[in-house]
């Protein structure tokens, strides 16, 4: 998967040469370009950012430097081709961002990123981006809080999007049962020591009885949803015997 970001704070996103990911471009499994969003600007000042029409307090990104650094990303197809990549702008007006939306993203061979700042980036650069570049263009949303801009959300939806692409978690199984992929939240997980500080792991998981145990972690998955995540469960689930009270 290739992978364009452009911010003016190229640096923020230097995690992204750590840990798995770090590893998954090593791999070649990942091909990730950071661009300098102030690099197509032509002022001495390198201005990204202007005040804005019909007033109010804070500081527009103007859509020049957008338009040029998106058509610069757009052409970067190799070889050239009519292939584009599909556009992610982290907004907190955006659709919420899932464990669904991370997967339909993991299928996609090319994404671009764009890191609002200030107040965000004026309207017209999403047009430009649907007419004249031919880019699938979707806002998304890290959660119902403001961040002072896009780079942090970028390194969070890469980091969920990167580890679905196939062989950047080395364990594919280890995917299936995590929290969200289903809906629920994942069971209550324990390793060694059995006995620490006078808490014991719960019996069931020491039974060596496998259906013993995927009945409990179905069961706490259910509670644990409840308890946190009611918002999650589906009518199908609830009514199931439930201990709420344990969950937590
Ligand atoms: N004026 C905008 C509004 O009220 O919707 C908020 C702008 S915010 C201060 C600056 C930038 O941070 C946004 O352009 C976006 O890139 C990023 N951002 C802020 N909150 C976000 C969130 N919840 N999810 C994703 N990106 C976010």
């Amino acid at each position: 998967m290739r992978i364009d970001v452009v911010s003016i704070f190229p640096d923020y996103l230097s995690p992204l040469d750590l840990s798995l990911i770090g590893k998954a471009r090593q791999d070649g499994l990942l091909d990730v370009h950071v661009h300098d969003l102030r690099d197509f600007t032509h002022d001495r000042h390198r201005t990204v950012d202007d005040t804005p029409y019909g007033g109010g307090a804070g500081m527009v990104m103007k859509p020049q430097p957008w338009a040029e650094a998106l058509e610069h990303v757009a052409a970067q197809a190799d070889p050239p081709t009519t292939k584009r990549p599909r556009l992610v702008v982290p907004g907190p007006g955006g659709a919420p961002f899932t464990q669904a939306l991370a997967r339909e993203l993991a299928a996609e061979p090319w994404l671009a990123f764009a890191c609002g700042r200030y107040e965000g980036i004026d309207e017209r650069v999403y047009e430009f981006a649907r007419e004249d570049l031919g880019v699938d263009v979707s806002v998304v949303s890290l959660g119902d809080y403001v961040l002072n801009g896009g780079e942090v959300a970028v390194l969070a939806i890469v980091e969920a999007v990167a580890r679905l692409v196939p062989g950047v978690i080395g364990n594919a199984e280890s995917l299936v049962e995590e929290s969200h992929e289903d809906g629920l939240l994942e069971y209550p997980i324990y390793t060694k020591p059995r006995e620490w500080r006078g808490r014991s792991v719960p019996e069931v998981l020491l039974s060596g009885n496998h259906a013993a145990i995927a009945q409990w972690r179905h069961e706490q998955r259910l509670a644990r949803t409840a308890a946190r995540r009611p918002d999650l469960l589906h009518p199908s689930s609830v009514g199931q015997d439930v201990d709420v009270a344990t969950a937590v």
